[in-house]
């Protein structure tokens, strides 16, 4: 069993975070499996090299060890474009010249508001375009993300793919939550859902364990290992004990970053006991 952390280094661990690494890590003790850290860097305008420096200084100082060397997606861009370049051959994307804006402007016409909690779905103004519409835009050199045609994937994929939560069972994929999603971002040329898909097959793990806030996401994620020929990890998604700006509510020290509490002398021990985390059964 081989289960991993997979912190984006754009700001400081706090209490959510701490509970995350260490419930992937209790599970690959409990079952003497394999733990694994993999730095989601991919994002140059947001993360910062002391972030990933500071996270393996809080998860020493809360007692996890992972094994060497620790994968940093930014090591391994190529990878991931070799990964979107598949899928473009065989038509699965599509350029989107949509700035965020104008999906606003879209949605708005259309009368369309966001699901609860969810990011609005794009309306598919650019999967309308026409292959010359396309060649023009791009060669006059304006800028395009690369999305998901996921009507024409789910074409090409068996009907009733689903994935497994260990908790919450088994759940049959909902594509359309998340609709036509960007797996090329224009700023980085590739996204969150393309590199995490492709590292977690690469590093075999084989149980991934994150927060409930990226359940919905899951659905993308066996679209493409589906599309692309990658095996299907189990997942458990656990409750979340951080409200949204990643504060843990009514704790003394669950509020402060976990440099802030290393800083005032206070031991990993103290902060746990303070912090009374309830895992998931295993
Ligand atoms: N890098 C993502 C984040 O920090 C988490 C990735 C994952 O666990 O799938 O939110």
């Amino acid at each position: 069993m081989i289960t991993r952390f997979a912190p984006s280094p754009t700001g400081k661990l706090h209490a959510g975070h701490a509970y995350s690494a260490l419930a992937a890590w209790r599970f690959a003790r409990h079952f003497a499996g394999r733990f694994l850290l993999r730095i989601e860097d991919i994002d140059t305008q947001r993360c910062r090299p002391e972030f990933t420096e500071l996270i393996e200084t809080d998860l020493h100082w809360l007692g996890l060890d992972w094994e060497q060397p620790v994968l940093r997606q930014s090591e391994h861009l190529h990878e991931y474009q070799q990964a979107a370049h598949q899928l473009r051959e065989r038509g699965l994307l599509y350029p989107c010249f949509c700035s965020r804006r104008d999906i606003q402007r879209e949605l708005e016409g259309a009368g369309q508001s966001p699901q609860h909690n969810l990011p609005a779905v794009y309306p598919g103004t650019c999967r309308r375009l026409s292959e010359s519409e396309q060649q023009d835009r791009i060669a006059a050199g304006e800028e395009y993300s690369l999305r998901l045609n996921l009507e024409y994937a789910l074409q090409q994929l068996p009907a009733g793919l689903s994935w497994t939560d260990r908790v919450q069972g088994e759940q049959l994929i909902q594509p359309h939550l998340l609709g036509d999603v960007i797996l090329v971002r224009r700023d980085i040329g590739c996204s969150y859902h393309l590199c995490v898909t492709v590292d977690d097959a690469r590093q075999q793990i084989t149980h991934i364990i994150r927060g409930q806030d990226l359940f919905e996401s899951t659905h993308v994620h066996r679209i493409l290992q589906a599309l692309l020929g990658l095996p299907v990890p189990e997942y458990l998604h656990h409750p979340l004990i951080t409200d949204h700006r990643g504060e843990r509510l009514a704790k003394r020290l669950g509020s402060q970053s976990l440099q802030s509490v290393r800083e005032q002398g206070i031991s990993a021990a103290e902060f746990l006991l303070d912090a009374d985390f309830t895992f998931p059964e295993f």
